[in-house]
C-alpha cells in the first residue's frame, strides 16, 4: 500500500499562515481530491514502485481512453505488485491495441436505444439518463469508453429533450441516473436534474448508478447526503465494486451515509480476467460488499467492446465460477450472472 496525497487540512485547524495555500471549503474538497487524480501511466507506476512495466504501458490507449484515477484508490494497491487486481483495473496496457474481431464500439446497443438527447431506453417502464459523460476513474473495461459523450452529453441544455420526453411517457416508472458518473456532477446541478423530475408524476423510483462511494468517497459529504435525503422517490444506488481491495474504511463510511439516508445499496461487479476470475476473489467481494452493507446484485460478463478483450472471461468458466460460488455463498451473496444484449428486454442470464 502506499499513501494517499494528504486532504487538506480543515479551515479552522489552519494555522493563520499567509504562505500556506488557501484552505479548501468543505463543499469543494471531494473536487479538490478529484483534481489531485493521477493522469499519467507511469507516474502511476512510479508511485507504486513498477517501473520495470513501464515499457508496457500503451500510450495510444492512454491518448484514446486517458488513465484517471484518485490517489485513495492509488493507495489500496499493493506496492511492487503488477498484477494488483486495482491496478488492472486503471493502466493502459499495449494489450489494448489488439484488434479482435468481435469486439467493436457500441457492445450494448446504445446508439438504437437513444430515444432524446441524452437519453437511453432499452427495458420497459425504465429510462436511463446519460448525466454527464465525466467519471472519477476511467476503468479499462468501460463498456462505453467510445461512447459520444461530446454529441449525448444533455446537461447543457439542462436535460430539456430527456426530460420532455420522460415526461410525454406515462410508462416510464424508474429513471437511472448512469454516465459517465452522475455524482462527479456537482450536487447543484444534480438538483437542478432531480427538481424537474420531480415534477413528472408518473415517477416511482430513482436509481443511480456511481463508482464514487468507492474510489471517491469524499464524495459524499454533507451537501450531497441532503439532496438525497430530500428526494422524493426510494432510491437504488448501485456502486460498482469488482473487488474487496476496494473497500476500505473511508468507502464504509460513505456506504453508510448513503444507507443512513435512505439510499439501497447493490453491487454491480463485471467479471474481469486477472481482477476477480477465482472463486476466492468472487466470494471475498460478496462478503465485503455485504460487511459495508451492499447486496450483491449482478456479475456482468464483460460488454465486447474494443480495447478489452484481455479482460475476458470464456462463458464456461464463468458458468462454473458462478456454481462455485452459489456452491459456497448463502444465496443472498450470490449476484446474479448475466450479458447485456442489444435488443433483449431485460438481462440475459447465462
Ligand atoms: S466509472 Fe463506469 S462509466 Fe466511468 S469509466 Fe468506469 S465503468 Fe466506465
Amino acid at each position: 500500500m502506499i499513501p494517499a496525497a494528504p486532504l487538506p487540512m480543515q479551515p479552522d485547524a489552519m494555522p493563520a499562515d499567509a504562505s500556506l495555500p488557501a484552505p479548501v471549503p468543505a463543499a469543494a474538497r471531494w473536487q479538490h481530491a478529484w483534481r489531485q487524480a493521477v493522469r499519467d501511466p507511469r507516474q502511476l507506476l512510479a508511485l507504486l514502485g513498477l517501473e520495470q512495466i513501464s515499457a508496457r504501458v500503451s500510450d495510444a490507449a492512454a491518448a484514446q481512453f486517458p488513465l484517471r484515477v484518485p490517489r485513495g484508490f492509488i493507495a489500496r494497491m499493493r506496492h511492487g505488485d503488477p498484477h494488483d487486481p486495482l491496478l488492472r483495473q486503471v493502466l493502459p496496457l499495449d494489450d489494448e491495441d489488439r484488434i479482435v474481431p468481435g469486439f467493436g464500439l457500441d457492445a450494448v446497443g446504445d446508439g438504437a436505444a437513444k430515444t432524446a438527447n441524452g437519453m437511453l431506453q432499452k427495458y420497459r417502464g425504465r429510462a436511463l439518463l446519460v448525466a454527464t459523460g465525466s467519471c472519477a476513474v476511467n476503468c479499462r473495461y468501460c463498456f462505453r469508453r467510445h461512447f459520444p459523450y461530446a454529441e449525448e452529453t444533455a446537461a447543457r441544455d439542462g436535460w430539456r429533450d430527456a426530460v420532455a420526453a420522460i415526461a410525454a411517457d406515462p410508462s416510464l416508472e424508474e429513471i437511472i441516473l448512469s454516465g459517465g458518473d452522475p455524482l462527479s456532477l456537482a450536487t447543484p446541478k444534480l438538483a437542478e436534474l432531480t427538481t424537474q423530475l420531480a415534477a413528472i408524476p408518473h415517477l416511482r423510483r430513482l436509481r443511480i448508478h456511481s463508482r464514487l462511494p468507492v474510489v471517491l468517497p469524499e464524495r459524499v459529504d454533507a451537501d450531497l447526503l441532503h439532496w438525497l435525503s430530500a428526494l422524493p422517490w426510494p432510491v437504488a444506488f448501485v456502486i460498482h465494486a469488482n473487488h474487496a481491495n476496494e473497500f476500505d474504511a473511508s468507502v464504509d463510511t460513505a456506504l453508510a451515509r448513503l444507507r443512513g439516508n435512505g439510499a439501497r445499496l447493490l453491487n454491480q461487479a463485471v467479471l474481469l480476467r486477472g481482477v476477480n476470475d477465482s472463486v476466492d476473489a468472487l466470494a471475498a467481494l460478496s462478503e465485503r460488499s455485504f460487511a459495508a452493507g451492499v447486496l450483491p446484485y449482478y456479475l456482468h460478463q464483460l460488454d465486447r467492446v474494443q480495447g478489452v478483450a484481455h479482460f475476458e472471461v470464456p462463458d464456461t468458466q464463468a458458468r462454473s465460477l458462478h456454481a462455485a460460488l452459489a456452491a459456497r455463498l448463502s444465496g443472498y451473496l450470490v449476484p446474479r450472472l448475466v450479458r447485456e444484449v442489444p435488443g433483449d428486454t431485460g438481462k440475459r442470464p447465462l
